[in-house]
């Protein structure tokens, strides 16, 4: 009887083991799934217009709810003063090029980027700008060509590249070709869910492109409305509907345009709307932690300043300080040297604060993911 009781205890502690067991392994594959990675490029988002934020915003910005900050520097090979194809290669494929470059080298070499990349790896990936799709951001991750103006390459490298979720401008691009080829029907070959008017109804198990202006979208003060935050936002939930990691880039393209106008209210707006949707995503890493999010710029744009506000008398011609205001000057129509913010929060956040070359944000995420899979392997 003794041992009958004996035998059953062991059998039982047995049991207990397994089920603690399978409790743990639970955990582990619950926080060891691939990182998912969101990207978010600020073109023209330097300091000063970060820092537009904070005197022009009604509420406190979601800047400010970043802990892990650095900056990065950001010239190219050829310039010190770098340009958006330069500095959005650099980050989409860890290396550092000359001046218009996209996804090649300093030598014009074709270089996997970092959505190519993950996608082999088995990420979803997505793409949204406010500019065309072919513009040198977007294109810096999926496209291969020694100069940024070659829209109708970019296009025809951009059909067949099969990113997930594509949502911009630039249909002119890819329908009205001076080879007479409809891109768009290349799309359709590909799987894709294509809407060429509006955003929104991404089809889940096929790919989605929302190719919605010839060239790029309104600005925000000429009526955009909220197409970041809801692209942003769509992009989420069409990621959320298959068990897969994802690669996720989104560009506030005209902060840098509200520079080239040196147009304060157009900088600020864009960068409020930038910042909008900043809020809405990091709501989304707060929820789902197994996110890396990363905001930054390729350069500063108008060499920017925040200064003193003066009333002018218009018949004396005199100026009066009002201490309560502040008023936005530019110094340049072009891009500026300085360093760049960068944002990071989620899983491996840590790794950006400090400061370093534009490329080693590719290196930093590569390693946020990689010392996710070291766990795994354990
Ligand atoms: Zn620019």
């Amino acid at each position: 009887m003794m041992n009958v009781t004996k035998k059953s205890l062991v059998v039982l502690g047995a049991l207990l083991v397994n089920v603690c067991l399978l409790k743990l392994n639970a955990q582990e594959t619950q926080t060891e799934e691939p990182l998912n990675v969101i990207l978010m490029i600020g073109d023209g988002m330097g300091i000063p217009q970060v820092s537009s934020a904070f005197y022009f915003g009604e509420s406190t910005p979601n800047f400010e709810r970043f802990e892990e900050i650095g900056l990065h520097k950001s010239y190219s090979t050829s310039h010190k003063i770098t340009d958006s194809a330069a500095g959005a290669t650099a980050f989409s494929t860890g290396q550092k090029t000359y001046k218009r470059a996209i996804g090649v080298s300093k030598d014009t070499i074709p270089q996997e980027t970092i959505l190519e990349k993950l996608k082999k790896d088995g990420y979803q990936t997505g793409l949204i700008s406010l500019t065309s799709i072919t513009h040198a951001t977007p294109a810096s991750f999926y496209a291969h060509v020694k100069d940024r103006d070659m829209h109708e390459e970019i296009a025809a490298q951009l059909v067949t590249a099969d990113v997930d979720f594509l949502a911009g401008g630039g249909r002119k691009f890819l329908s009205n070709r001076s080879d007479g080829k409809n891109l768009f029907s290349t799309l359709l070959e590909h799987n894709y869910h294509l809407d060429t008017l509006k955003l929104g109804n991404s089809k889940a198990g096929m790919r989605n492109a929302f190719i919605i202006e010839d060239e790029g979208l309104p600005s925000k003060i000429e009526g955009r409305g909220d197409f970041l935050k809801e692209a942003s936002l769509e992009a989420l939930d069409y990621f959320g509907k298959a068990e897969k990691p994802f690669f996720l880039m989104i560009e506030g393209s005209y902060i840098d345009w509200g520079g080239h106008d040196m147009n304060p209210e157009m900088m600020i707006e864009e960068v409020a709307d930038f910042d909008t949707t900043i809020g809405a995503v990091l709501d989304y890493v707060e929820t789902h932690p197994n996110t890396l999010l990363v905001i930054t710029a390729d350069h500063e744009t108008g060499g920017a300043s925040i200064g003193k506000y003066y009333e002018v008398d218009e018949e004396t011609g005199e100026k009066t300080e009002v201490p309560e205001k502040v008023a936005v000057y530019f110094t340049t129509d072009q891009h500026s040297g300085e360093l760049i913010p960068v944002f990071a929060a989620g899983k491996g956040a840590e790794n950006f604060k400090g400061i370093y070359q534009n490329s080693a944000i590719y290196h930093k995420i590569l390693k946020a993911i990689n010392a996710k899979n070291q766990q795994h392997e354990k």
